[in-house]
């Protein structure tokens, strides 16, 4: 993804090939990076920043120990600088040095700005491709040295977001994961304040996705979804409760599945039905039509949410 539109009541999120993907709500869970094929040399020439601060200095002092032809890459976020004075100091062998930190600005002595696209060799590290302003280079490196610290201090999610309601690196959510801008939600090391961690990172996931699920069950019900053990209501329990509430007749129907699925399970009377189920037609429409009582035609369409056969699009303004 290199751009959400997330002001208006459809969110786009466009991808880097310019597919757009529109939907009422996006959950943003990106991290601290951009990661491409790390995992491919880690260990194998690709090393990482961890273990805490000391480790990082013994770190770095094993790695500087000997000479790297023809040349050791740091790659960090605008924070990599913090690395810069310690990785000179410790360069006793000579080794050339290249920082690149990710993100746009301008090159300098041995430091270039641009995004790390591949890490690639045969089965050790010779290389990264970098992608900078101008064009994209191969880098030849003997070594590579990916610096953590740097995207914790300062993320580099090569995303643009049109809003001015998010200056500050992190995005800020309430304890529902909401942003400040309704339909925009945002989980784990992307958001503000806490602790990083891959249990906060499951939490926040769990709560975006139930927030962004009320949300748009309200946008297309007009009222919040029933969320037993996951968030009480107070309420009297009568015995003609139902789960779902009556669908507006503006909704639009599609089908999730097959329409033969529909067909096999509704029956040869409701294949004019499942023909219909693709998102364009309203429940009014789909009455109006025939040959369907409205009474039966809710009860079918419920049951088909029910077996999550079916969703509803909604006609939105804007
Ligand atoms: C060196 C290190 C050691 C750690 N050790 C521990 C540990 O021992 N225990 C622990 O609990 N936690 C540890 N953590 C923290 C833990 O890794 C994170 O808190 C957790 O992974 C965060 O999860 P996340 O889903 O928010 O982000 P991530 O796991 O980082 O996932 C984000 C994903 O979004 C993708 N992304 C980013 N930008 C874009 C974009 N524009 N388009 C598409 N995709 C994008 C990234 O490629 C990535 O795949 C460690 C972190 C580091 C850096």
């Amino acid at each position: 993804m290199t751009e959400i539109k997330g002001e208006g009541e459809v969110k786009e999120v466009i991808t880097s090939r310019g597919r757009v993907f529109r939907s009422l709500a996006v959950i943003i869970a990106t991290g601290i990076k951009v990661l491409f094929n790390e995992r491919d040399y880690l260990g194998r020439g690709l090393e990482v920043t961890n273990m805490g601060y000391e480790s990082i200095v013994s770190h770095l002092k094993k790695v500087l120990s000997k000479r790297w032809e023809p040349r050791l890459v740091i790659i960090g976020s605008e924070k990599v600088k913090n690395l810069i004075p310690l990785t000179q100091g410790l360069n006793r062998n000579g080794s050339p040095l290249l920082f690149v930190i990710e993100g746009e600005g301008e090159d300098s002595g041995n430091v270039i700005r641009g995004w790390v696209e591949r890490y690639w060799g045969n089965g050790t590290l010779r290389g990264i491709t970098v992608k900078t302003k101008k064009e994209v280079k191969k880098i030849r490196c003997g070594k590579a040295l990916l610096d953590f610290n740097s995207y914790e201090l300062s993320p580099a999610w090569r995303m643009a977001i049109e809003t001015d309601e998010m200056d500050s690196s992190f995005i800020q959510v309430n304890p529902d994961m909401e942003t400040s801008i309704p339909g925009l939600f945002a989980a784990g090391d992307a958001t503000c304040g806490g602790y990083n961690s891959f249990a906060r990172a499951v939490a926040q996931g769990m709560a975006a996705g139930l927030s962004a699920y009320r949300y748009v069950y309200h946008k297309k019900f007009g009222a919040y979804p029933p969320l037993f053990a996951y968030r009480p209501t107070d309420f009297t329990l009568r015995s003609n409760f139902r789960e779902l509430p009556p669908f507006q007749k503006d909704l639009l129907p599609k089908s999730l599945v097959d329409a033969r699925k529909i067909e096999t399970l509704l029956g040869k009377k409701w294949s004019i039905l499942s023909r219909t189920l693709h998102g364009k037609i309203s429940i009014e429409e789909i009455t109006k039509r025939g040959p369907y009582h409205p009474e039966e035609l809710r009860e079918v369409l419920e049951r088909l949410v029910e077996k999550k056969m079916i969703t509803f699009h909604l006609e939105v303004k804007g």
